[in-house]
Formats: C-alpha cells, sequence, structure tokens
C-alpha cells in the first residue's frame, strides 16, 4: 500500500516498532498543541511524550514572587508584568494576594507597554518582571535601550530570563531525545544543537503546526533505532544555522550571563541573563538593594517533579481536585503554557 507524502509522517509516528523512547517536548507551546491536536493519542506505547522545563512561568522560582512582592509592598513600586504571573504562587502569597493588601500591579501585554507607562507616570518607580527566554528577552532588552534614549529614569527590570541549552545538559538523563523550540532556536540558530549533539544530545528542532509536530516526531523515531546522537533543523523555513544575529546583537549588548535558580531543577551555573553592569540604573534588585530571598514552594505540589519529567500533572494527588485553573496551587496550573493546565484542559489522563 503506497502512502502519501503528506501522510508518512503519521504512518511512521503510529507504526513505530523501534526500542522504547523517551522524549521531552521542552516548550510549553509545544505541550498545549501536541494535545490539542490529538497527537498523544497516536503514540504508540513504546513512545513515552514527557513535557519539560520550557514555559517560563512555570519555572520561575517562588523567590521571584517574593522579591516582586517586596518591590510592591515595601518599595511602593508598581509592578508591570504579564498576566500569567500575578496568580503564581510566592513562598506566602501571589502577586494577586499582595494586590488586594494594596500592591499596585499593572498588567502589561509587551515590555515597551510598561516603558510606556513609567513615562506616563513619572512620580511613580515602575518594574518590569522580566521572565522568559530567549524569543522574549530581546524585547525586554530594547525596553531598557529605549528608557536610557528617552532619559525614563524611573523604570527597572526585575530580572528572572533564562537560556535553555543549559537546562538541555541538566536534563540530559531524563530524555533520550529533546523537541528544541522553534521560536528560541530561531534567535539563536542551531550551532548549539549541534554542540549538544556532540556532548550526546539528541533534538530535533520543530514548528508548531499539526504537521511539523508529527514530522519531529517520525524524524526522532526514524533517528532514535540508529543508535548515535542526532540533530535535524525540521523547522528550517523559519530557524537558520545562524539564528538572528540582530536578536544576539540585542541580547549581548544589554545583558550577560548569570547562574539562575529553576524551579524544579536548582541553580543552574551560567543558564540566566540578567542586565550588563553599565544598565545597573536599571535594574531593580541593584536600585531598590533587594535582599536575597530563599522562596519556599507549597511542599504539596510537584511542578519540579513535573518540570524534570520525574511526573506527570495526573500523579499529582492536587491535580484536578485540589488544584484548578480557577484555584490553582502550583506554577504548571496557573500558567497557559503549563503541563499541568494542558493536561487539565485536554483531559489527558496518564
Ligand atoms: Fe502543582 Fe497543581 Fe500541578 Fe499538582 S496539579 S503539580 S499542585 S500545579
Amino acid at each position: 500500500m503506497s502512502i502519501e507524502k503528506k501522510d508518512l509522517a503519521r504512518h511512521i509516528v503510529t507504526s513505530y516498532a523501534g526500542p522504547k523512547i523517551r522524549i521531552m517536548e521542552v516548550c510549553g507551546t509545544h505541550t498545549h498543541e501536541i494535545f490539542r491536536y490529538g497527537i498523544r493519542q497516536l503514540l504508540p506505547p513504546a513512545v513515552d511524550l514527557i513535557s519539560g522545563p520550557g514555559c517560563p512561568v512555570c519555572v520561575t522560582p517562588p523567590g521571584f514572587i517574593d522579591e516582586a512582592i517586596y518591590l510592591a509592598l515595601e518599595k511602593g513600586a508598581v509592578i508591570c508584568t504579564f498576566g500569567d504571573l500575578i496568580r503564581v504562587p510566592g513562598s506566602a502569597q501571589s502577586l494577586a494576594d499582595a494586590r488586594s493588601r494594596g500592591a499596585a500591579v499593572q498588567v502589561v501585554y509587551s515590555q515597551l507597554d510598561a516603558v510606556k507607562y513609567a513615562a506616563a507616570h513619572r512620580d511613580k518607580e515602575v518594574v518590569f518582571l522580566s521572565v522568559g527566554f530567549e524569543t522574549t528577552t530581546p524585547g525586554a532588552c530594547l525596553a531598557v535601550l529605549q528608557a536610557r534614549d528617552e532619559g525614563i529614569t524611573n523604570f527597572s527590570l526585575l530580572t528572572a530570563n533564562k537560556t535553555m541549552p543549559q537546562a538541555y545538559e541538566a536534563l540530559k538523563d531524563s530524555a533520550d531525545a529533546f523537541l528544541y523550540p522553534g521560536h528560541v532556536q530561531a534567535i539563536m540558530g542551531t550551532e548549539i544543537c549541534e554542540k549538544l549533539k556532540a556532548d550526546g544530545i539528541s533534538g530535533v528542532v520543530t514548528g508548531f503546526t499539526a504537521r511539523e509536530l508529527l514530522t519531529a516526531l517520525a524524524v526522532v523515531l526514524t533517528e532514535f533505532p540508529k543508535g548515535k546522537p542526532f540533530f535535524k533543523n525540521c523547522y528550517p523555513r523559519v530557524v537558520t544555522a545562524a539564528g538572528s544575529v540582530s536578536g544576539q546583537k540585542l541580547l549581548s549588548q544589554v545583558m550577560e550571563a548569570c547562574d539562575t535558580e529553576w524551579r524544579g531543577l536548582g541553580v543552574i551555573p551560567q543558564s540566566g541573563l540578567t542586565l550588563r553592569p553599565e544598565f545597573a540604573a536599571y535594574d531593580a534588585r541593584v536600585k531598590f538593594a533587594v535582599p536575597p530571598m530563599d522562596g519556599r514552594s507549597n511542599p504539596a505540589c510537584r511542578c519540579g517533579d513535573i518540570l524534570r519529567g520525574d511526573c506527570r500533572p495526573p500523579q499529582c494527588p492536587l491535580f484536578g481536585k485540589v488544584c484548578t485553573p480557577e484555584h490553582p496551587v502550583g506554577a504548571c496550573m496557573v500558567s497557559r503554557e503549563g503541563a499541568c493546565s494542558a493536561y487539565y484542559q485536554y483531559g489527558g489522563l496518564t
């Protein structure tokens, strides 16, 4: 029976009869799209698809929320943030809780909106909560440059920006292959993926449509039985070897690598991005002398295990009972990109 080209990837995936394989979809958007297209139901039992640490809100540790609340309540700053972060629990409360106690928390839709807010409220200190990976960090860098160029001195960033490659190294024993996020590699290029391959880490870059995701899985399932580390760029219409040179230049002009904490993974050396010393005036930690905050997660929440690929959301005893999108206990249920939210929304039971 001949198989039409458009159905070939699906055929390879559904008929896989090779060795057992664990594939980690690192990106939260991939997690949701794989559910939405029903791709999980196509996978044979030998293919174990697990979620990883690619949701920026999910990997942001509780200490960061504590810092933001400190800035709002102790320093009187206006916190500008994307909406998802507002309900993420800190050690004792979320920003939503703090808002009910008088904290000024403003939802914005871009980093430049936060700069505009600061320009329009010169009598207030405005702090933007800068979380995200290589895709969103250039926007934060642009915001800092715009504030500097326009002489806006009441604007700063509280950074928790992260970079993915060090996380792949930290997770290399958790999966046999990774689905690399297409939008991250569009900025960073594929050189890093080749280096990971040289370190024995396999993966493919993939886009976000059903066909792109199935093609990526088909490539993984074709390459894995050969027994050697592999890398393929399955998103060449967007991702090039060099990536976005202008985006990379912007990142390195404004930010530099630092050690940073990931929820569930601990501190990963040089996996964060923080403002360079010449931009210290826009660094909220420096500007307001924020004291170190360790942060404590709810011990009943298993977000950390989920982000390491050690358990699936339905294995958390709180999933769907105490913890729902309406009443989230942990970050992975709060965030639209979180694994718990995806499993809840699409009824994933395994
Ligand atoms: Fe945490 Fe809720 Fe997910 Fe359990 S279901 S791991 S409590 S976010």
